[in-house]
């Protein structure tokens, strides 16, 4: 029997868990708040990792694009002192492909593929419990009712007050993002400065990363120990304004890594939130949780990684399970609940280390990772 599944969200999770219906030829229905793919900017980089994110590629049939797209050169990583002094400058072998990079739209492109979304559908409210099963209430006051309604839609969700009371909290640390565009053509220094990959700095309760993306983007993050309430006296709107907040805080820092702050266009505040640790909820019939919806935690190159598994998984069960929805559901949260508090034990504990007041902690969560 063929039950009515919507996932709420076209993010990492929703489109793996789409597009593994698909490739079982089961049909799903994908509800996404933006009004277009290429509505707002798509993010960062992401490094996918072999057993996650990876995994859930192959279980979609996708882990040979996935691979002509990627870039293994960008698992390099450079560590640089706050002098500007290099500490660390690691370099992926040839034929490694642990952790590959991904620009998050190429990575959207290849999950969406043939799939059939239903854009700018904004849901208010999911209510379990009906005769005629979930209703799913829309911003624009319509509702559909379908069997299994899966919570994709990332930290602010929506989904989750119909299982779970949490909320996400302030982690203390706020990132600043900031881009270079064509960095290679008009900053050729930082480019070499940068590398193929990634490139920090650890100061005391503070660093800035850079992150290569494909055509010479590079993403830059302030990343800084705050209240939530540190702009107070700052518009965030205003560039030249945040830039030279910024420029204060990192004072005393190389000219190099300055100059990475210095020249980036935009600025977009960002503090970081999550979800208590373990997340559980008592297993409501016909609703469930993924990726960032069910376990938001700090961005340690784990929570896209898991958002796709979990998608996959819980996709490959429903299709190819005896067909008792309710049962897979069960199983499929069990199962994450327990990867999801380790991964989650391990990023609040690596963001402690990263962002604090001893900048050697941070080299030592990379020497633990990074082979010699
Ligand atoms: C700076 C940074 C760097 C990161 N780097 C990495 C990395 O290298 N590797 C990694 O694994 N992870 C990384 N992450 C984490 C990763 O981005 C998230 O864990 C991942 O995007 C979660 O995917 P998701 O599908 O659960 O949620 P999201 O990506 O947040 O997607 C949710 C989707 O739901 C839609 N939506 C929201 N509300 C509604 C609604 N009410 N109705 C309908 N649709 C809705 C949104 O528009 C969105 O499309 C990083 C995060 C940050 C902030």
């Amino acid at each position: 029997m063929r039950h009515r599944i919507a996932v709420v969200g076209g993010g990492p999770a929703g489109l793996a868990f789409a597009r593994v219906l698909h490739r079982h030829a089961y049909p799903v229905t994908v509800l996404e708040r933006d009004p277009a793919p290429d509505a707002r900017p798509p993010g960062g980089t992401l490094d996918l990792q072999e057993g996650l994110g990876q995994l859930a590629l192959d279980k979609a049939g996708l882990l040979a694009e996935f691979r002509a797209l990627s870039r293994p050169e960008g698992q390099a990583m450079r560590i640089l002192d706050t002098d500007g002094s290099v500490l660390r400058d690691w370099r992926p072998r040839p034929d490694d492909r642990a952790h590959p990079e991904i620009d998050r739209g190429q990575l959207r492109d290849l999950l969406l593929g043939p799939l059939d979304i239903r854009w700018g559908r904004h849901v208010t409210q999911v209510v379990p419990g009906g005769r005629e099963g979930v209703r799913v209430h829309f911003a624009d006051g319509r509702q559909e009712t379908f069997d299994l309604v899966v919570g994709a839609d990332g930290a602010w969700s929506r989904v989750r007050p119909a299982v779970s009371p949490v909320t996400p909290r302030y982690t203390g640390v706020t990132f600043v993002e900031t881009s270079l565009d064509d960095v290679d053509t008009r900053h050729p220094d930082l480019a070499r400065l940068i590398g193929d990959g990634s490139l920090a700095v650890y100061g005391v309760n503070r660093a800035v990363v850079a992150q290569r993306n494909s055509g010479g983007h590079v993403k830059v993050y302030a990343q800084f120990r705050a209240p939530l309430d540190w702009h107070t006296d700052l518009d965030l709107e205003d560039a030249e304004a945040v830039r030279s907040s910024l420029l204060a805080l990192f004072a005393g820092w190389a000219a190099p890594v300055l100059d990475l702050l210095r020249h980036g266009t935009a600025f977009a505040h960002r503090p970081l939130y999550v979800l208590p640790v373990p997340h559980t909820w008592p297993h409501v019939s016909g609703v469930t949780l993924l990726g960032d919806a069910a376990h938001l935690m700090p961005p340690l190159g784990a929570g896209a990684n898991l958002a796709m598994l979990e998608g996959a998984e819980l996709a490959e069960s429903i299709a190819t399970g005896p067909g008792d929805l309710d049962m897979a559901v069960r199983a499929f949260e069990e199962q994450m609940w327990e990867r999801a508090e380790r991964w989650a034990r391990l990023t609040m504990a690596g963001l402690e280390r990263l962002v604090s007041p001893d900048p050697a902690q941070a080299l030592a969560v990379f020497d633990q990772v990074q082979p010699s």
